[in-house]
């Protein structure tokens, strides 16, 4: 008889987004005429840049001639976009990486989903907590993460590091012994940051322990503060014991166009075993390939005219953050990120659980954010607003919360 993975049944609750839209669609339902404004889940609104628009069309115009007509391509990434990425990311940054390095995927979801199928089940994973979900839900389906705790709400395998405001939302360094460590920076969800100095005591922690830093800077584009690392391989010796995952989802407005990359440096070897290798592997089994029109509109991010366009977009999300940050302040609000990152992470007033407060901004003032127990217990107290919105309806949403 088939037996399904159970380690599925462990997942907790359902999808935390799927759980927000069902609240809002039975709000909507017994009140059709109320404006709910959406800052919860993070996705873009602003349409695709006009350079990435011509040269998705153009690519589409290939793609219908026999001669230029393409079919499976790498499942790497075409070398035009790696031999790009490797040019604006990192070579103009003073950071040397290979285009061999480079493998361009669908998402920064699934790559920071699927990584972990590389190592053994035994290994111990650290994350912070709160956390993007993926991580730590991607790791339970894997089998590694052992038996949940409902009082504590935390599995028994897995190392948490809380971030919150007692330790400026900076990870303490686990005391014992760690594998795989998640970091997300610019943070989702605390919006918050680490600056060179503190990412550089990972990197060592991560030499000394031989563990491995899975570095997921999908927020990166939206860093304003000098002393903030854009990439991990900025800190020295980072090449050696880190993966880097990049995303053309907030940077340029592709969270429906879907291209993302990751970065196996060729330095990496686990019991001399590359993992870059193993992860050219991996791909080459189970993908094929990012779509040839959507790879030439994520090249034309890297033009003078496309890195224009998106800092336009980018400048009015972060325009958005301030107006958002602003508003919760002079409403009383306790807040955090919005500076390097399109996270506002709140306080939620004392003696709300962050669900009541999800509960109470919807119903009194018809807006939706994201309640930060669903990033993990130490999220308990906090909630999450997104700067994606239209201008428009974020200073309405101030309006309506001052
Ligand atoms: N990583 C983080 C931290 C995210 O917040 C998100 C999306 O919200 C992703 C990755 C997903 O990126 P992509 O759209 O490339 O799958």
């Amino acid at each position: 008889m088939v037996k399904i993975n159970e380690n599925y049944l462990k997942l907790q609750n359902s999808y935390l987004f799927s759980t927000i839209a069902k609240k809002v669609a039975d709000f909507q339902e017994k009140h059709p005429d109320k404006k709910v404004i959406k800052l919860g889940i993070g996705d873009v609104t602003l349409p695709i840049i006009p350079a990435v628009v011509k040269a998705m069309h153009q690519a589409v115009d290939e793609m219908g001639e026999k001669e230029s007509f393409r079919g499976y391509g790498p499942e790497q990434g075409y070398d035009f976009l790696r031999e790009k990425i490797v040019e604006w990311d990192y070579k103009k940054r003073g950071i040397s990486i290979e285009k061999e390095e480079i493998f361009v995927s669908d998402g920064a979801k699934c790559d920071t989903g699927n990584f972990q199928e590389l190592f053994d089940t035994n290994n111990t994973i650290a994350i912070t907590d709160p956390v993007y979900p993926v991580y730590l839900d991607s790791n339970v389906m894997a089998g590694r993460t052992g038996k949940f705790h409902d009082k504590t709400q935390k599995f028994d395998k897995v190392v948490y590091m809380p971030v919150t405001e007692e330790n400026g939302f900076i990870p303490e360094l686990p005391k014992e012994k760690v594998d795989l460590i998640y970091l997300c920076l610019p943070n989702n969800p605390t919006g918050t940051v680490l600056s060179k100095g503190e990412l550089k005591k990972w990197v060592d922690y991560a030499k000394e322990n031989k563990a491995l830093i899975l570095f997921d800077a999908a927020y990166e584009a939206f860093i304003v503060e000098k002393d903030v690392p854009h990439s991990i391989y900025e800190i020295e010796g980072a090449k050696e014991v880190a993966i880097e995952f990049k995303s053309f989802s907030k940077t340029a407005g592709f969270t429906g166009i879907r291209c993302a990359y990751t970065v196996v440096p060729k330095e990496i070897q686990i019991n001399g075993i590359s993992l870059n290798q193993l992860w050219n592997r991996r791909q080459c089994t189970k993908f094929n390939g990012v779509p040839y029109v959507t790879q030439r509109g994520a090249e034309a991010v890297y033009t003078e005219e496309g890195q224009k366009q998106i800092g336009e977009n980018i400048d009015y999300y972060r325009e958005n953050a301030r107006i958002i940050r602003e508003g919760l302040e002079k409403a009383g609000y306790t807040v955090y990120g919005g500076i390097n990152a399109p996270y506002i992470w709140l306080k939620v007033p004392t003696g709300l659980t962050s669900w009541e407060f999800f509960d109470k901004l919807l119903e009194e003032k018809n807006i939706v954010g994201t309640p930060g127990s669903g990033f993990g217990p130490s999220g308990e107290g906090y909630f999450r607003l997104t700067a994606f919105g239209s201008r428009e309806s974020t200073i309405e949403a101030m309006e309506r919360i001052q």
